[in-house]
C-alpha cells in the first residue's frame, strides 16, 4: 500500500533575479513501511523535500498526498493537525525546546492538541530510548546522543505514519550514531512505520530498503536494494 504520492513536486525559494528552484518536478511513491534514504550532495533540494512531505512548508507546484489526503489543499489549522498526528521530525540539532524538561519536550505534540498523555505509553518509549532517569532533565543537561533519543521520543508519541530525519546523525560520533539508526530502524519494523533519512553516512544509507539521489532539485537514480 502506497502511504505517500509525490506528484511533480515544485519548490522555488524567492522571486526574480534572486530565485532559486529547490525542487524541480519531482514525483515519486513510497509504501507504507519502507524504509528509503535520501541522498545527494548539499544543496540539492533534499531537506526542501522532506520539509514539503512533512507539511512544514509549502510547494510552489505540485502535490504531497499522504494516506491519499492532498495536504497543502487542508487549511493551516487543519496542516497543523495532520503534521503533529501523522509525521515525526527528527533534525541534525535536535530542536528540543530548552526551557522545557525530557518528559515536556516528549509529550508536547499531545499537549499542544489537548491529548492526554498516555502514561504507560511515555513510560514504554522512554524505556526503550534508555531515557527513563532523565525525565526531569532540561536538554542542556543530557548529552548529544540523549537530546537526539528525545527528539525520537517527542516524534515517537502521536503514532506518527511517517518518521522523516534529516541528517539524524550530522551531530553524532558514530557509537551514537548507530543508536540512533538501530532505533529508527526498531520502530520502522516494529511499527511499520515509514522511514525518510536524509544522510551523507554510506554506513547508514545502505540499511535502508531504497534509494533516492537527489542533484539539483530532480531524482537522479532511485534503486530498491532491499526487499
Ligand atoms: P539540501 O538539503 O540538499 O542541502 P536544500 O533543500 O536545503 O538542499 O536547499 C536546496 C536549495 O534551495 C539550495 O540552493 C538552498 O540554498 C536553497 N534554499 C533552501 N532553503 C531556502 C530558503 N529558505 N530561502 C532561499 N533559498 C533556500
Ligand atoms: P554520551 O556517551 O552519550 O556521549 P556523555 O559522555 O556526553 O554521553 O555524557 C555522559 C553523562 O553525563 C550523560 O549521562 C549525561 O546525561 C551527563 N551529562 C552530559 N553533559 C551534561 C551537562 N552539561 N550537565 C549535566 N549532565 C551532563
Amino acid at each position: 500500500m502506497e502511504i505517500l504520492k509525490i506528484e511533480n513536486l515544485s519548490k522555488v525559494y524567492g522571486k526574480g533575479e534572486t530565485a532559486v528552484k529547490a525542487l524541480d518536478d519531482v514525483s515519486f511513491s513510497v509504501k507504507k513501511g519502507e524504509f528509503v534514504a535520501i541522498i545527494g550532495p548539499s544543496g540539492s533540494g533534499k531537506s526542501t523535500l522532506l520539509h514539503l512531505v512533512g507539511g512544514v512548508d509549502h510547494p510552489t507546484s505540485g502535490k504531497v498526498l499522504v494516506d491519499n489526503t492532498d495536504i497543502y489543499a487542508l487549511n493551516e489549522t487543519q496542516l497543523a493537525i495532520f503534521r503533529r498526528r501523522q509525521i515525526g521530525l527528527i533534525y541534525q540539532f535536535y530542536n528540543l525546546i530548552p526551557i522545557l524538561t525530557v518528559e515536556e519536550n516528549i509529550t508536547l505534540p499531545l499537549l499542544l492538541d489537548q491529548h492526554k498523555v498516555d502514561k504507560k505509553q511515555l513510560g514504554d518509549i522512554v524505556k526503550v530510548l534508555n531515557l527513563g532517569d532523565r525525565l526531569s532533565h532540561l536538554p542542556n543537561q543530557l548529552s548529544g546522543g540523549q537530546q537526539q533519543r528525545v527528539s525520537i521520543g517527542r516524534a515517537l508519541i502521536s503514532n506518527p505514519a511517517i518518521m522523516l530525519a534529516d541528517e539524524p546523525t550530522g551531530n553524532l560520533d558514530s557509537k551514537n550514531s548507530s543508536e540512533i539508526i538501530e532505533l529508527l530502524k526498531m520502530f520502522n519494523k516494529m511499527y511499520n512505520q515509514t522511514l525518510m533519512v536524509i544522510t551523507h553516512d554510506e554506513r547508514i544509507a545502505l540499511q535502508a530498503d531504497r534509494l533516492i539521489s537527489i542533484e539539483d532539485g530532480r531524482i537522479a537514480k532511485d534503486e530498491v536494494i532491499r526487499g
